[in-house]
C-alpha cells in the first residue's frame, strides 16, 4: 500500500528516476551545465538550458522506449523483487492489471536479465565449493558423480561466521579439473581459503594461488555435515527450482539460476534489488526484445 501511494503517479516515478541520476541536481552530460531549460517531463526528457543537450531518465534502465507506464514498471519491479518465491508472467498479468500475457512476460523476462550483474566481486576470505545435480524427477544417482538426466551446477559460496555471505552458480559441463577450477578462479578472489570435498579435480587449487582445504567425510567427525553453507544452498535451489519453476528446463536453466543468485544475495534488501531490476544502480544496457527471445524464449 505504502509502496503503490509513494509511486502512484507518473510524475512521482519521473521524481524518483531524476533523483537516481542527479542525487545532487541536474547536470548536463554535454556541457556540464547546472540549468533545465524547457523540459518535457511527459517524455522524462530533460534539456539542458546552456546547449540544449537531451537527456531521458529513462536511458539505460529497463524502462527505456517502452510505450508501459512508469508506475507500471515500478509496481512490478516491486512484486519480483518482493515476491520471494519468484512470481510468474501469469500473476505478473493479474497483478498489474495487463492486458496480454505477452507484454506480462515481456516485462518479467526484462526484469529477469537485470539480474545479472555485470561487475560482480569476487567471493573472498572464506569460501565453500561444491556441484549438484539438478533437473529431473529423482535426486541424486547412488551420490555417484555420472551424468544423467540432469544439469550440473558448481555452488560457491561465502563463510560468514555460522552463516552464509554471497553466493555463486553456474552451469558446467562435468566434474573435471578443467571445469572446476576455472569456475572457482572466476567467482572467487585469490588468496581465499577454499573449502572443497576430497574429489581429485580440485587438487591444484593451491597452485592457482588459494589456500585450499580439502576434506573427506571419514575423517570428519560422525554427524557432522562437510561443507554445510554450500549443501543448504544447494537444497534451497532444488526446492525453488522445483517449487517455483516446476521444471527448468537446461536450455533455461542459466537464467533460473541467475535468479536464484540475486534474491539470495540481496535477501534482507529489497531496495537494493528493486532499484538493480529497474536498472538505475548498475550501468547495465537494457536488453533488447531480440536479445530477450535469443536468450531466454
Ligand atoms: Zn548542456
Amino acid at each position: 500500500m505504502e509502496f503503490q501511494e509513494r509511486f502512484g503517479s507518473e510524475e512521482a516515478c519521473r521524481e524518483y528516476l531524476f533523483a537516481c541520476r542527479w542525487p545532487e541536481g541536474f547536470r548536463c552530460r554535454r556541457c556540464g551545465g547546472g540549468e533545465v531549460g524547457g523540459l518535457q517531463r511527459a517524455r522524462a526528457v530533460w534539456q539542458c538550458k546552456a546547449c540544449g543537450a537531451q537527456t531521458s531518465v529513462t536511458a539505460g534502465t529497463v524502462m527505456h522506449k517502452t510505450h508501459m507506464p512508469l508506475r507500471v514498471w515500478f509496481w512490478a519491479a516491486y512484486l519480483v523483487a518482493t515476491h520471494h518465491p519468484g512470481i510468474s508472467a501469469v500473476q505478473l498479468q493479474r497483478q498489474l492489471g495487463i492486458g496480454t500475457h505477452e507484454t506480462a512476460w515481456m516485462m518479467l523476462h526484462k526484469l529477469r536479465r537485470a539480474m545479472v550483474a555485470p561487475e560482480r566481486e569476487p567471493l573472498k576470505r572464506e569460501v565453500e565449493v561444491d556441484e549438484c545435480y539438478v533437473g529431473g524427477v529423482e535426486e541424486g544417482l547412488h551420490g555417484g558423480r555420472q551424468h544423467g538426466e540432469k544439469a550440473l551446477v558448481a555452488v560457491a559460496i561465502e563463510v560468514r561466521g555460522r552463516g552464509s555471505g554471497r553466493l555463486r552458480l553456474q552451469v558446467i559441463s562435468d566434474v573435471s579439473a578443467g571445469s572446476l577450477q576455472p569456475f572457482v578462479t572466476t567467482t572467487t578472489e585469490p588468496g581465499a581459503i577454499v573449502r572443497t570435498d576430497g574429489w581429485p579435480s580440485y587438487k591444484g587449487l593451491a597452485k592457482l594461488g588459494y589456500d585450499h582445504r580439502p576434506r573427506v567425510q571419514r575423517t570428519a567427525p560422525v554427524g557432522e555435515q562437510l561443507l554445510p553453507r554450500a549443501h543448504r544452498a544447494i537444497s534451497n535451489l532444488k526446492a525453488w527450482l522445483y517449487g517455483t519453476h516446476r521444471w527448468a528446463s537446461h536450455e533455461h536453466l542459466p537464467v533460473y539460476l541467475d535468479e536464484f543468485v540475486f534474491r539470495h544475495n540481496r535477501r534482507g534488501n529489497p531496495h537494493a534489488a528493486f532499484q538493480t531490476l529497474l536498472g538505475l544502480s548498475t550501468h547495465h544496457q537494457p536488453s533488447t526484445y531480440r536479445e530477450i527471445i535469443d536468450h531466454a524464449a
